[in-house]
Formats: C-alpha cells, structure tokens, sequence
C-alpha cells in the first residue's frame, strides 16, 4: 500500500488552461482528463493541487486530439517532484550564487520548511539540485527528444509559454520557456536583464526546433509581449490571465484591508460606547422598554461582528462582507421602524 504523507496546513486549489476556445474551430473548451492530483511543497505553502485537462468537444475537429493544460500547475513543480520548482530554484542559487556546502543549503531549506511541518532530507537536496542542473540544459536536449516530438506531431505544434520566475528578492530571474501543450520544459536560462535582445535569445532554441507555433502565453511584461511578437508575429498571443489577476487583486485586496481598517475605526468606539450605555439603561428600564433595549443591543452586537469580518486573499474582500452586513442591519432595522417598534 502506497504510504500518503500528511501535513498540518494544505491549500487546495483547482487549475484548467488558460484557453477558453478551440484554436481551430472557436467551440468552448471542456473539462476532458485529469492531468494531474497530487501534492507540491512550495516556500509558500503545501498545495494540493487539481490540475484538468480540457478537449475541444467536437471529435471532428482537427485539434480535437489536443489537451490543454494549466501553464500554472506545471509551473509549481517539475513532473514527478513533491517539492516545488521554486524551491529546485533556490537550491540552485544557494550551491551555485552563494557558494553553499549541501549541508548549509540542507539546513538553510530545514529553516524555511519548518512553519510548514515539512522536513526535507540531504539526499532530496542533492536530487534537487540535480534537478536545477538538468532544468537549465533543457534546450540543448529537447531537440533530441524524440517521444515529445511525436507528441508535437500529434497536437499539431505547440504553444509557447513564458514564465519569468524570482527566486529571491534580487535582480536576478530564472525564465521558464515551456510548451504549454505538453507542459515539456523547452529552455531554462537565469537573467540578469530582461530586454527584449534578451528575451529573444532566451526564445532561440525554441525557433530552433523548427516545430508549428499554435500560440504563445507569456506574463504582462512588455519585454517578453515584444519579443514573442516579433519572433511570431502572426500567432495568436495570450497574456497569462493568472498573473494579471494575481497581480491586480493584490492591490485591490490591499486597498479593501484599508477600508475594513477605517470602517472599524470610526465605528467601533461608537458603537460600544452604545452598547455600555445600554448596559446601564437595561436593567433599570421597565418591562417593555428593556425588552426594546435588549433588542437594540443585539442590532448593536450585530454591527460589532460585522466589523471583525475577514476576508481572504485574493478575491474575498472583508470590507465587502462588512458592507453587506451593515446592510442588512439597516434593512432591518428601517422594516422595525416602520412597524413602529422604535
Ligand atoms: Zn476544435
């Protein structure tokens, strides 16, 4: 029996491609294969992920045998690797940048995996840096590959992913040219710069190959937009709508934080100083008016919780949550009013 490991904090998320639609005949895309279930530990947490595959539905269509893939969930992790590329990443700069024995990188990754409930092993270090070695060859084996160029065969090209990848704050970063198709590494290349000179020769193994590009998925940044352009100027691009979002709720979320932040501020004090009154008021109020008191504290302790909501990154707002329960209170009390009760 296959022994499964369990760790105390688990993320749980569902990925599917980025393409919406047949690239040859427009229908929507639908859920077909699991690509992939399984568990990946990253720097930011221990992510079980769900990664489907969608087909184009009409079996008559030319790019009907074609699966796509999330670009995301091939980016987490290398096939076959429990931990994270980030972390096959920073192995690297730790041995190579930073000049690390194997025993300091191993218990410079222990630190970091410890808020996690994750150990990891000296021998695991050595096979990921292995790893990073293999990951940065990539485009000098690919095109001798000949299972995957039978793949290409099959799905009738491949599609172009850029993903720029920094393992630390620094000026450095790990770019990842990947066949989204096929989720295949096709080049690998650690910059220092990320012109579009640069990012050109990062992409020239891939022109290279000589093989069909169907489209190409790169990050918002202008420099990787300019050079997939120009090296493809008649395929289809699309901006990888992961980051962009990622990036925009970041903002948004940070700005909603602010908000819940003010809210509670000017309203908190209020309203407990109320609910003090109210306190005092109740028990020396007769029958019917303390009933009316105690109701009003309710409303009262209402808006209190309201103000405590949280939300979580990145698309569930607290303010939001906050809003809408205040809302309610209001609604509430204005039908109360109307009925005479206050
Ligand atoms: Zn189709």
């Amino acid at each position: 029996m296959r022994h499964t490991r369990s760790y105390p904090k688990v993320i749980r998320r569902w990925y599917r491609p980025v393409e919406h639609e047949c690239l040859e005949c427009h229908r929507t895309l639908r859920e077909a294969v699991a690509v992939s279930r399984r568990t990946v530990i990253t720097l930011a947490g221990v992510i079980k992920l769900n990664h489907a595959g969608y087909r184009c539905p009409d079996p008559q269509c030319p790019g009907s045998r074609r699966t796509y893939r999330s670009v995301e969930a091939d980016a987490l992790a290398l096939p076959w690797f429990t931990y994270g590329l980030d972390i096959v990443l920073l192995v690297g700069r730790l041995r190579l940048r930073e000049h690390q024995t194997v025993d300091e990188v191993h218990q410079e990754l222990l630190k970091r995996l410890e808020p996690l409930g994750v150990t990891i092993s000296r021998r695991e270090i050595l096979y990921l840096f292995e790893a990073y070695c293999t990951l940065l060859r990539a485009s000098s084996e690919v095109k001798d590959d000949q299972e995957w160029l039978a793949q290409v065969e099959k799905n009738g090209g491949i599609i172009v992913s850029v993903d720029g990848i920094q393992p630390e704050k620094g000026n450095e970063t790990v770019y990842l040219v990947r066949d989204a198709l096929t989720g295949r590494v096709l080049a690998a290349e650690n910059v220092t710069s990320s012109e579009t000179a640069v990012m050109k020769a990062l992409l020239a193994p891939v022109v290279a190959l000589e093989v069909k590009v169907l489209g190409t998925i790169t990050d918002a940044q202008e420099s990787e937009l300019k050079a997939v352009e120009q090296l493809w100027p008649k395929v289809p691009h699309q901006v990888c709508q992961f980051h962009a979002l990622r990036d925009a709720a970041e903002s948004a979320f940070e700005a909603d934080r602010k908000v819940k932040t003010a809210m509670r501020k000017q309203l908190q004090p209020k309203v407990r100083a109320v609910r003090k009154q109210l306190k005092r008021d109740i028990p020396q109020a007769p029958g019917a008016e303390a009933e009316q008191l105690s109701v009003l504290d309710d409303y009262a302790s209402g808006v209190l919780s309201a103000l405590n909501r949280d939300g979580l990154a990145p698309f569930d707002f607290a303010a939001m949550h906050t809003a809408e329960d205040l809302d309610e209170v209001e609604a509430s009390l204005q039908r109360l009013s109307k009925k005479g009760g206050l």
